[in-house]
């Protein structure tokens, strides 16, 4: 068993896609780092928690081997890396604690255009070029096709105009790869988002108390992101109406009435565009007010 530490360690991706919004992230949470000099690991300044810059591949590895509590890395990334422990007959040792909210994209399979696509039966004795080798042999198993995956480590878009493969299994945001590349989405394997990965047992040392502190601030961030604070004023006749053109907010609450109308508010989860606050001032909304919500203890 690992030994016991009372300080935090959590690792991020160095450079990337994930590397800055997970700053962001930890220090919309609190925590402050002084930079060390090489920059592969930051002291904690605000909170006994250090980071771990390191490339995203060695992420899992690094909660696996206990080196590190917690680290941001997309669930693709885990998924592959525990799908692949689990064909070698190794246990869990680490989990997806979090969605994160950012990092959003899909692992898809994608043929090239001139393909007609007619099910995944279509892939028997084809070859399938992918980074994502452990996920993409799981996949097929559980649809019994039998195809060949061909593992690339970079550049797996091209593999079907050099002749490797006749399709791939990649990561997918826009799609502008894919049709750079004459190939088009048929299947999706994953949807696939930053994560925040853990251990899948709880150190019993000073840790326990910090990662709990974490999780919650991370909460507080994570769920209010896309939610705002919707106050304003109405008659007491036009509330069920109103609360009807709201069906992605929490009830109305009421607060001290200025005489004759009702101040209400509600956190609202949903886009509140202009439309929709015209729509609602029709309805018998008015001083309508949107504010943004930064963090919330639950
Ligand atoms: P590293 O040098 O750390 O190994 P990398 O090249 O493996 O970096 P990035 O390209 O920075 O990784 O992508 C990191 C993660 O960003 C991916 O694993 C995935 O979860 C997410 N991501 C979001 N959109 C995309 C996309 N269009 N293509 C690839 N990854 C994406
Ligand atoms: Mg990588």
């Amino acid at each position: 068993t690992a030994p016991a530490r009372d300080r935090l360690r959590i690792a991020i991706q160095k450079n990337g896609r994930l590397a800055e919004p997970a700053r962001s992230l930890l220090t919309a949470c609190g925590l402050s780092w002084r930079q060390s000099r090489d920059k592969l690991f930051c002291y904690g300044e605000s909170l006994p928690v250090d980071l771990l810059l390191v490339r995203d591949d060695d992420i899992p590895g690094l909660i696996a081997d206990g080196v590190c509590d917690f680290g941001i890395v997309g669930r693709n990334e885990l998924d592959e890396q525990g799908a692949a422990r689990r064909r070698i007959g190794l246990p869990d040792a680490y989990q997806a604690l979090r969605g994160l909210n950012f990092g959003q994209c899909r692992l898809m399979l994608a043929v090239p255009e001139e393909w007609e696509w007619t099910g995944v039966e279509q892939l028997a004795g084809k070859r399938i070029a992918t980074s994502y080798p452990a996920i993409l042999a799981d996949w097929l198993a559980e649809r019994g096709v039998d195809a060949q995956v061909v593992e690339l480590s970079g550049s797996v878009e091209i593999a079907p105009r050099l002749g490797t493969a006749d399709l791939i299994c990649d990561l997918v945001s826009s799609g502008a790869t894919l049709a750079a590349n004459q190939l088009k989405p048929v299947e999706t394997l994953l949807e696939s988002e930053a994560v925040l990965a853990g251990p899948v047992r709880t150190p019993d040392d000073a840790r326990a108390g910090l990662m709990a502190m974490l999780l919650r601030r991370l909460d507080g961030v994570v769920k209010v992101q896309d939610s705002k604070l919707l106050m304003f004023r109405a008659a007491l006749d036009r509330v069920s109406e109103l609360t009807r053109l709201l069906p992605d907010a929490d009830p109305l609450v009421q607060l001290p009435d200025d005489g004759g109308h009702l101040r209400l508010q509600t956190m609202c989860h949903g886009a509140l565009t202009w439309q929709r606050l015209e729509d609602l001032e029709r309805a018998g909304a008015q001083g309508l007010m949107v504010l943004s919500v930064e963090r919330s203890l639950a």
